[in-house]
C-alpha cells in the first residue's frame, strides 16, 4: 500500500464525509492505494456514526475509537501503530490541511529521500492572538531541538516514511514536537513543504493558550530527556558536587576565620551571625539534595525498558 492517512479527530462530525470525498479524489487521480485511519479520540457528536457510514460504503476507510477523550497524541500514536502504507500522511480532521498537498509530500519521501516532510502555514488562516506566540514557539523549537530549517513544528499536516512512524512514541501533548523525536530516533532527513491552509469551516478549535505553556514545558522535558535521559547524574551529580564543594569550602573559610581571630586575640563573633554561614549550608544542602536526585535518576533509568532501545538501521 502507497499511503496511509491518519487523522485524529475530536467531535468534527460535519467536516468528515467532505474531508474523506477529497482525500479519495487525489488519490484515485494520482493512482495511489491507500487507506484512512479515522481515529475518533471519544467525540461526544455523532463523529463515530459518521466514519462506521464511511466505512460500510469504503473500504479504504478504517476507524479507531476511543472510549474517552484522550488527545491528539495518543490519537496519532494509535493511527501510527494501525498504519500499513510506506508513506504515511497525518491530517487535521477540521479541513484546515488540503488533500491536494498529498501527491507532493509523497514525492518528497519517495524521491527525495526525506524521512519527515512537515507543512509550513506560511499564510495562516487563524486569530492574532494564535499566530504571534506561534512564532515564538517555533523559534525556541528550533534553537532547542536543533532543527533550524522547521518553521512549523506543530502542523497537523506532515508526511512520513513508514520507519519513522514505527520508530517513534508520541505520547502526552507531544504531537507538537514529533520532529524532534524523530530526530532523536536517528532520522534527520527534515524537510518543510509550504501547505495552503484555510479557515476553519466547521465545529471550534480544541485547544486554548494553555498549548503554549504545555508546550513550552515539554520542550523542557524533551531537550532534557534527549540529552541526560539515560545518564541523570551526569547532570546531578555535577550539579551536587559542585555545589557540595563550594559550601564545603565556605565552612572552612568561616570557622577557619573564627578561629584565626580567636588566637590572635581579635574581636569575634558567633559563627551563626555570619551570612556566609548560611549560604555555606543552603549550598551543601542542595548539592546533596541534586546528588540523591542523580542516583535516584540512575535507579529509575536502570530499569527503564528505554535503555537498551536502539534504532538498528541494517545488520548483514
Ligand atoms: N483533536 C483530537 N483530540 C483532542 C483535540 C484535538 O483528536 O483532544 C484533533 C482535532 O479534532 C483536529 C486536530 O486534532 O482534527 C487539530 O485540532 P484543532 O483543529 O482544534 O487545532 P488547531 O488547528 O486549532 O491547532
Ligand atoms: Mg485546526
Amino acid at each position: 500500500m502507497d499511503i496511509s492517512v491518519v487523522i485524529p479527530l475530536y467531535n468534527e462530525e460535519e467536516s468528515l464525509p467532505e474531508l474523506y470525498a477529497w482525500i479519495e479524489r487525489v488519490m484515485t487521480e494520482n493512482h495511489f492505494t491507500f487507506e484512512v485511519i479515522f481515529v475518533n479520540d471519544g467525540s461526544t457528536d455523532h463523529s463515530w456514526q459518521v466514519i462506521e457510514d464511511l466505512q460500510e460504503k469504503h473500504k479504504q476507510v478504517k476507524g479507531i475509537k476511543f472510549r474517552r477523550n484522550y488527545g491528539k497524541s495518543p490519537a496519532l500514536y494509535c493511527g501510527f501503530e494501525r498504519a500499513q502504507g510506506n508513506v504515511v500522511i497525518t491530517m487535521d480532521a477540521d479541513l484546515q490541511d488540503s488533500p491536494d498537498e498529498i501527491p507532493e509530500l509523497y514525492r518528497m519521501i519517495v524521491s527525495d529521500g526525506y524521512d519527515l516532510v512537515s507543512g509550513y502555514k506560511q499564510k495562516r488562516y487563524d486569530p492574532l492572538s494564535k499566530t504571534i506566540p506561534t512564532k515564538l514557539f517555533n523559534a525556541t523549537a528550533r534553537k532547542v531541538s536543533g532543527i533550524k530549517n522547521l518553521h512549523d513544528f506543530n502542523c497537523g499536516l506532515k508526511a512520513y516514511r513508514k520507519e519513522v512512524v514505527k520508530s517513534i512514541e508520541v505520547y502526552g501533548e507531544m504531537h507538537r514536537y514529533i520532529p524532534y523525536l524523530a530526530k532523536n530516533a536517528g532520522f534527520d532527513k527534515i524537510g518543510e513543504k509550504v501547505v495552503h491552509h484555510q479557515a476553519r469551516k466547521y465545529g471550534k478549535t480544541k485547544f486554548g493558550l494553555d498549548r503554549f505553556v504545555n508546550g513550552y514545558l515539554d520542550l523542557i522535558s524533551l531537550w532534557f530527556l534527549s540529552r541526560f535521559g539515560l545518564k541523570p547524574m551526569h547532570v546531578f551529580g555535577l550539579m551536587g558536587t559542585l555545589m557540595f564543594i563550594i559550601g564545603f569550602i565556605l565552612v572552612i573559610v568561616v570557622g577557619a576565620s573564627k578561629l584565626y581571630a580567636m588566637h590572635h586575640g581579635l574581636g569575634y563573633r558567633l559563627v551563626t551571625d555570619s551570612p556566609y554561614f548560611y549560604i555555606a549550608l543552603t549550598t551543601m544542602l542542595m548539592g546533596t539534595q541534586f546528588f540523591l536526585a542523580g542516583f535516584l535518576g540512575e535507579l529509575i533509568s536502570r530499569n527503564s525498558p528505554e535503555r537498551n532501545n536502539y534504532q538498528i538501521e541494517k545488520e548483514i
